[in-house]
């Protein structure tokens, strides 16, 4: 397409502001998809996706457009995540894009990740349309959340265009904007190829899909292209767009979004940001690029078989092809046996792979409790990167602990307020600033990311009635007073259960550790010490008491199918048990005892 005629944008907003069903709005007015293809959020592929109604992986669509000017268009869409976890796939998504609809629920107005990813489209250097969503609502203010909008985030707001997703008034109006406002892409067609890799994913029949923008130069198949960072060279194999079907395609061009395929074995070989040229005639400018996805949060998954291992390594390599932000590398743990060390680039991203592997792959699994990145240095002078409580080196070896911390904004309606300042003060808050945007207050903290990635966001949400939202960034790693916390079962260290707590938390953290698992651990033969320690002093302590009678004395003479049964029953019980010297503990204790505050 002549490139006066692409728009490329992207869709921001909050979580559910409205993105996904927006863009499923536009796909339909542009006759993407027939009314029968159109199920409901076209883009939310993957299930999880769907039945949790959050977009993970950033989609792309090119539609085309009749305008009102009576010429046609492509319009280039790009649907993105709106979880602070994947923060990093907005930010290339953005990047190859000149213009972005900034959605705002207009019963709700502006909220964290509004302001995260508004902030990111303008670094890009992007035109933004504001569309203020769900004017069906009776609740509904366009005309305060515009001033809102102007007051917080300084965008002129008084054209933004207001529209239903759901009933799709005021929809046309957002294609005539993205056609009128946002500027078309500037490439040169005669230039050496230069394009961006802004995604890939593997394809059960394609392998490797490769997600590029095009910046100069034309990209063909039987092309030898190169990408820069990766030093790697391949063939073109096919090139194509999404509908959102995938459509094959003869070539694109300087502007266009598409995807190529070529003789590339796994995602892992490609690296997103990186510049992808022609082997022959390669440019002299690579685009700056993109840092990689950090893992920041890690844990330990294991099979509660471990004749699953295997099963759960085919599992493991599976979802990493689909997803490099996730890495995995093999872990023995004296309690849970062979199993997987994880990262993730946050605790719901954590989630989403706990659940894929048990769901799509039907496996039962253990995973132990988050850990984020410690920075330890050593009295012998080097420093080690610690991601996993276990191996952490003698005390006596330790000079100092440093942890990652991050800055989170939280915006919440002014009678919660209260609440969230003693919850980021309790998890060792520091307070930056404090500001009111209308009736809202928007507050910022520094908090270390070791009590934000247990259950700081399910906190907030609860304390605020699910009213206030949040967003961080991480900034530095600072000294901190850690220790090691073990838990001893029957006098044996559970390694699974040892974590890295801040000294003055680390006493009621054992304590409520001790008391979850007093309830979770069935009572045995004998009575059974739990206690939470650091180093060799025990800061709490709980008892489960002996059982008095065998199960089997209260069927003593009864029947013998029934006594055959509760035998039966224990023994399908049992199955589920972790055994630690004498004592069996439970599967369901680890994910609870891991699970809480
Ligand atoms: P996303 O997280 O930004 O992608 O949001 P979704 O598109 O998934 O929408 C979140 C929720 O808001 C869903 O339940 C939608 O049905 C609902 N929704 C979206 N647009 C509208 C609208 O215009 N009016 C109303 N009443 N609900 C809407
Ligand atoms: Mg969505």
């Amino acid at each position: 397409a002549p490139q006066d005629n692409i728009r490329n944008f992207a869709i921001i907003a909050h979580i559910d502001h409205g993105k996904s069903t927006l863009a499923d709005r536009l796909i339909q007015l542009c006759g993407g998809l027939t009314e029968r293809e159109m199920k409901a959020q076209v883009l939310d592929s993957m299930d999880i996706e769907r039945e949790r109604g959050i977009t993970i992986k950033a989609q792309t669509v090119r539609l085309t457009y009749k305008a009102q000017d009576g010429r046609d268009y492509v319009l280039n869409l790009i649907d993105t995540p709106g979880h602070v976890d994947f923060a990093y796939e907005v930010s290339r998504s953005l990047a190859a894009c000149e213009g972005s609809l900034l959605v705002v629920d207009a019963s709700q107005g502006v909220e964290a990740q509004t302001l995260a990813n508004v902030y990111q489209a303008l670094d890009n250097d992007h035109e933004i349309v504001p569309v203020l969503n769900k004017v069906d609502l009776p609740a509904a203010e366009p005309e305060r959340i515009k001033q809102q909008i102007e007051d917080v985030i300084g965008i002129d707001a008084s054209d933004a265009i207001e529209i239903s997703a759901k009933t799709g008034v005021g929809v046309p109006a957002v294609l005539e904007a993205i056609v009128t406002r946002l500027p078309p892409p500037k490439g040169d067609r005669e230039a050496p190829l230069k394009a961006l890799l802004v995604d890939s994913w593997y394809d059960t029949y394609l392998g490797v899909v490769v997600l590029v923008r095009i910046v100069d130069g034309v990209l063909k198949k039987g092309m030898r292209i190169r990408m820069l960072g990766a030093e790697a060279s391949h063939e073109v194999e096919t090139v194509g767009v999404f509908t959102p079907k995938l459509v094959s395609w003869p070539e694109l061009g300087p502007g266009e979004l598409g995807f190529f395929t070529g003789s590339i074995k796994e995602v892992a070989d490609t690296a997103v940001g990186d510049t992808i040229t022609e082997e022959r005639r390669r440019t002299a400018a690579p685009l700056p690029g993109f840092r990689p996805a950090q893992p920041v949060v890690f844990c330990g998954i294991f099979p509660v078989d471990a004749a699953d291992f295997e099963d759960l390594r085919t599992a493991i390599g599976k979802l990493r092809l689909n997803d490099a932000a996730f890495t995995y590398e093999m872990e023995t743990s004296a309690a849970l046996g062979f199993g997987f060390r994880c990262g993730f680039l946050g605790l719901l991203h954590l989630e989403i792979v706990q659940e894929r592997l048990s769901r799509e792959f039907n496996l039962e699994l253990i995973a132990t409790a988050p850990s984020v990145i410690y920075k330890i240095r050593l009295t012998k002078g080097d420093e080690i990167e610690l991601h996993n409580p276990a191996d952490m080196p003698d005390p006596v070896k330790i000079v100092e602990i440093a942890e990652p911390w991050l800055r989170a904004t939280i915006l919440t309606p002014d009678e919660y307020l209260g609440a969230i300042l003693k919850l980021c003060q309790d998890r060792r808050g520091i307070q930056v600033d404090l500001s009111y945007v209308g009736n809202r207050a928007m507050v910022q903290y520094d908090l270390p990311l070791n009590e934000v990635v247990f259950d700081f966001y399910d906190r907030l949400k609860s304390v605020s009635k699910g009213y206030a939202s949040f967003d961080y960034h991480l900034t530095e790693y600072r000294v901190g007073d850690l220790v090691k916390m073990q838990i001893l079962v029957n006098g044996e260290p559970v390694d699974a259960l040892s974590m890295l707590v801040y000294r003055g938390a680390a006493e009621r953290r054992g304590r409520a550790m001790c008391e979850k698992l007093k309830e979770l651990i069935p009572p045995h033969m004998f009575q059974i010490p739990v206690q939470a320690a650091i180093g060799g002093n025990v800061i709490a302590r709980e008892t489960i008491r002996a059982l008095r009678k065998d199960v089997l004395a209260k069927c003593y003479g009864g029947d013998v199918t029934r006594k055959r049964k509760l035998l039966d029953k224990q023994k399908a019980g049992k199955k589920k048990m972790r055994q630690f010297g004498k004592v069996d503990i439970p599967q369901e204790a680890f994910i609870a005892a891991l699970k809480m505050e």
